[in-house]
């Protein structure tokens, strides 16, 4: 099936975007945003600088009609999202967005309810588009570049003043292997410290729930979540966390779930593949060093 894929210069989204293409076409094309190299072998490439989507959509729709492209691709990201409607709108066209698994015969699967279920969808019709959730496929290779053309915007409706990227103390969530998260149950704010000690020996991040941030213990960058991030560690630890669905719907992806939490009927061990039934206080720090020993 004739693909397409539109992201910003980034060879991790890109390469993620490019394993999800091969499901539907041997080489897609693409339409890069951003200045520089075009990384990856791709059929068509059109270039633009970094816009806004209002920008895009009716240059990217004349392009769509005019190579008659089946399946549309873009992550999860203020750009995919901000033109995955009005594309939708403007060519009549489904969309399926948070797409986290691309089944044989145009089956694409998702989320509802939170995280608390999956849905499987068949893409009955083309142009069909698609946002890809972050993480859930491994990033191809990009080999190599291609030369791309200009894509003449045809409106500047929305300029693009200025773009500063999110202050991150540290690792970001998003690429942490090691991630140890709290919630209300830490208590206060400087416990988190305890929090950070062993992210530290793991090289990992500090991650919170929402609890944490409503408290105002941890900053709202680092919330986990529905509403926060989507994460996918090897290891989470969930701390003084209860486990409401809308904190699982951004650990779904995660590979092992440690949790820790004094009341043993917490929804968080549901999810957990280890446990433990305890003031966190009392065995976080042990554990810390039992890390720090063996390094
Ligand atoms: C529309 C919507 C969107 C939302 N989005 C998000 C989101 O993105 N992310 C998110 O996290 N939540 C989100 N929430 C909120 C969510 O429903 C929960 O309220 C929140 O996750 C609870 O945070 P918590 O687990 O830290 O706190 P609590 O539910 O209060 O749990 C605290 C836990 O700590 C344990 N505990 C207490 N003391 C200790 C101790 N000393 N040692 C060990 N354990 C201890 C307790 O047993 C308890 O299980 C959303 C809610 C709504 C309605």
């Amino acid at each position: 099936m004739k693909t397409l894929i539109i992201e910003n210069i980034d060879p991790k989204k890109i390469g993620e975007l490019m394993t999800v293409s091969q499901k539907f076409c041997e080489i897609p094309d693409i339409i890069a945003l951003g200045d520089g190299p075009v990384p990856g072998k791709f059929g068509k490439v059109w270039q633009t600088p970094k816009t806004v989507a209002a920008n895009l959509i009716s240059s990217v729709v004349n392009i769509i009609q005019e190579e008659k492209y089946e399946i549309i691709l873009m992550s999860v990201s203020t750009l995919g999202t901000g033109l995955a409607g009005p594309l939708s709108a403007t060519l009549s066209a489904p969309v399926v967005t948070e797409v986290t698994a691309i089944h044989p015969d145009r089956v694409v699967e998702r989320p509802i309810y939170g995280g608390k279920a999956m849905i499987k969808q068949k893409l009955e019709s083309t142009p069909a588009i698609l946002t890809i959730r972050r993480k859930y496929f491994e990033p191809a290779t990009l080999d190599g570049t291609t030369a791309s053309t200009p894509l003449s915007l045809d409106a500047d409706k929305v300029r693009l003043v200025a773009e500063k990227n999110e202050q991150a103390d540290g690792i970001p969530l998003e690429d942490a292997a090691v991630i140890v998260s709290g919630g209300r149950g830490v208590g206060d704010k400087d416990s988190f410290a305890l929090l950070q000690a062993m992210a530290d020996q793991l090289n990992g991040a500090v991650g919170a729930s929402r609890g944490a941030v409503d408290e105002g213990w941890a900053s709202p960058t680092r919330q986990i979540g529905q509403t926060g991030k989507i994460v996918a560690p090897d290891v989470y630890f969930a701390v003084g966390i209860s486990g409401a669905s809308q904190h699982l719907a951004g650990i779904a992806n995660s590979k092992c779930v440690v949790a820790i939490n004094k009341d043993a009927e917490a929804n968080i061990f549901n999810r957990a593949r280890f446990g433990l039934v305890c003031d966190y206080k009392k065995i976080l720090p042990l554990l810390t060093e039992a890390v720090k020993e063996k390094r």
